[in-house]
């Protein structure tokens, strides 16, 4: 019997022959002509030195413009109309942002209710005021920007169920301040309330006497404060409100003269500024000087009332101040 002999797997000699064709492996590189990897770059020896470019930077185009608004106090991020609605206040920490005079109107009096009074009146360039700019091309260019002929409007309308004459001045005309035409509007105003035995309410924000108009504007203190005696003379309620900020001029002015004083929180209220009064004195300011909180502290202001409370709470004070007396008895003391 023929039997061929086994294997010996310990002598290799004895295993069968495999072509060896069978252990040729595919080659594990693409065909010719296609790298294997992309090659980096000529100028770059290493792939991995340049960082790949963040997805990031074109978000921030994802949030157009004017539609949000950061509270620089919490930094929350605010959706604009939301921002409107709430009265220009921060939902989550009640920063009292800017608000413009025809807004703060709107919040204040009924609808439809409110007679403007000296709509047209502008400032003229008495002095010849040169610098930079002329004080001409500057009032033009402050109308063009706010809308507005100058930095307060004036009228009397209706809050809740009183008459009363409104005077609300406007930070972004000139930073507020008071020349020969809010010293005259003002001026007017309270010596129509005067004359219509009509309460008086006046919401200052200002950052002092306006310099282009010199003397012009220094005198309005006087006169305005003239014609807020014969309007207590009368006996007639005055309240003013003080917003952020109310400085210079018109703090030494009409804004100190209320009955009633009032303020919005967080408010900067003062006559000079810290710094002048910290070289002057060479004295440490205590914390929170010249804010609202720090003068009702002192007794300087009668109440903080936040924005969105405020148009209630004149309505109670008028009711306080009006109660047993109507508009005629009052006139007839004049
Ligand atoms: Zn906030």
């Amino acid at each position: 019997m023929n039997v061929s002999p086994q294997p010996n797997p310990l002598n290799p000699a004895s295993l069968p022959l495999i072509p060896a064709v069978s252990f040729s492996r595919k080659p594990a590189a693409p065909e010719p002509g296609e790298p294997a990897v992309t090659p980096p770059p000529k100028d770059n020896p290493t792939s991995f030195v340049r960082k790949p470019k963040m997805a990031s930077k074109p978000r921030k185009r994802e949030i157009p413009e004017g539609l949000w608004t950061k509270c620089p106090k919490c930094s929350t991020m605010l959706f604009d109309k939301e921002l409107d609605e709430n009265l220009k206040v921060c939902s989550q920490c009640q920063y009292h942002f800017p608000i413009g005079s025809r807004e703060r109107i709107h919040s204040m009096v009924e609808t439809c209710t409110f007679e403007e009074m000296d709509a047209q009146m502008t400032s003229v360039d008495a002095l010849g005021f040169t610098g930079v700019a002329t004080y001409t091309s500057k009032l033009e260019a402050y109308q063009k920007s706010t809308g507005l002929k100058d930095a307060v409007v004036t009228g009397i309308g209706k809050i809740g169920g009183h008459r009363a004459g409104l005077g609300v001045m406007d930070f972004s005309f000139l930073g507020g301040s008071m020349g020969s035409v809010v010293g005259e509007k003002l001026t007017r105003l309270i010596e129509r309330a005067t004359e219509k035995a009509l309460p008086l309410i006046i919401i200052s924000t200002s950052g002092g006497a306006r310099m282009y108009e010199g003397m012009f504007s220094l005198m309005q203190m006087a006169k305005t404060s003239a014609a807020l005696a014969y309007h207590a003379k009368a006996r007639l309620p005055y309240f003013s409100v003080l917003t952020h900020p109310t400085t210079a001029g018109v703090m030494a002015s009409y804004a100190t003269l209320g009955d009633l004083i009032l303020a919005e929180p967080g408010a900067m209220i003062g006559f000079a500024g810290p710094r002048v009064i910290k070289d002057t004195t060479q004295a440490e300011l205590p914390p929170g000087f010249q804010t609202a909180e720090f003068l009702l502290d002192r007794g300087l202001i009668d109440a903080i009332v936040p924005r969105r409370e405020m148009k209630e709470r004149i309505i109670t004070y008028l009711g306080y101040v009006t109660a047993g007396r109507n508009g005629s008895t009052a006139a007839a003391r004049i």
